[in-house]
């Protein structure tokens, strides 16, 4: 006979112990992530948040990255005194998915997070667009994001441990971006962001009897590098005139976000979106 009941599981102000640390739940220490588009802005930056919070990380990019991945993963081991390692995987290729699961393995022994961040925006996704654009954005965004976030659930399945995937959605996966008077060419794109969003809220019903959480980032404009030599200043200043803060985000901002999403800091939080936008969402 005891005394305990269901309400005993609720600790009311756990700062009063004295060993109690709120900062501790940020930390990511001996933990194990992956995070594709590695090579990219946000994906790079996340990934440098993750080694510095303790993780982990593999790095997943297209073959074509290889230099670029294997420079990164040695800058970001020796700064942090972590293990991150490159792992080449064209995301929307079924083999090469397949294949990666088996890497990550033997890479990191497990998989506790992964940030499902590939993504392209292929040129003349408008109204009209072509087959071959809606199909490559599909196929990238949308089926490559299913794939790796599949063997990531099915990795933590298997070895009988809860996670957090982060996807990241967009601006565009809630809105048409009217900038300049008409549409930006986001309709494939949109498309498939709003998809992802979906896809995690279905994700977090149904893996959450496993400890596992499926949340979505969703960045406005973000100087990830992808913008580089291909705005004017001009174009700048139009873009940014509908954002309340007008500015572009950093890299770095959208990292932090998903770094708490991948933390323990956010164990409550599932099946959300967090909108990293400079408030371009309220209007
Ligand atoms: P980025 O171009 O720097 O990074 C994207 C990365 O994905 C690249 O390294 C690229 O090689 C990789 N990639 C592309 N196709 C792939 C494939 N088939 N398999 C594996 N990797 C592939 O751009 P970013 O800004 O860092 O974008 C990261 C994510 O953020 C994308 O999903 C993008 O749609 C999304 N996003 C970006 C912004 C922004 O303003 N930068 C805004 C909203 C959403």
């Amino acid at each position: 006979m005891t005394d305990e009941t269901v309400f005993d599981q609720y600790p009311l102000d756990q700062w009063k112990d004295p060993e109690h640390r709120i900062m501790d739940r940020f930390s990511l220490k001996g933990k194990k992530g992956f995070v594709t588009g590695g090579a990219g802005g946000l994906g790079r930056n996340t990934a440098a948040a993750w080694a510095e919070a303790g993780a982990d990380v593999a790095i997943v990019d297209l073959p074509s990255s290889k230099e670029r991945l294997e420079a990164l993963a040695a800058e970001l081991s020796e700064r942090y005194g972590v293990k991150v390692v490159p792992l080449y995987c064209d995301v929307s290729d079924k083999a090469q998915v397949d294949a990666l699961k088996e890497s990550l393995v033997d890479a990191l022994g497990t998989v506790d997070m992964a940030f499902i961040n590939a993504g392209v925006n292929v040129p003349g996704d408008d109204a009209d667009e072509p087959y071959e654009v809606w199909k490559k954005t599909i196929d990238i965004n949308l089926t490559g994001a299913y794939m790796t976030a599949q063997i990531a659930q099915h990795i933590m399945r298997e070895h009988g441990h809860g996670g957090s995937l982060i996807f990241t959605s967009s601006l565009s996966g809630h809105n048409a971006n009217f900038i300049g008077g008409g549409p930006s060419p986001v309709a494939a794109y949109g498309a498939t962001k709003a998809g992802v969003y979906e896809y995690a809220r279905y994700l977090a019903a149904a893996l959450a009897p496993y400890g596992i959480r499926a949340n979505a980032v969703s960045p406005g404009y973000v100087w990830s590098g992808i913008f580089e030599g291909r705005i004017t200043p001009e174009g700048h200043d139009m873009m940014v005139h509908p954002v309340p803060m007008h500015r572009f985000g950093t890299n770095e901002e959208i990292a932090s976000a998903v770094l708490f999403l991948a933390s323990d800091a956010s164990s409550y939080i599932t099946g959300t979106n967090i909108q990293v936008d400079g408030g371009y969402s309220v209007y």
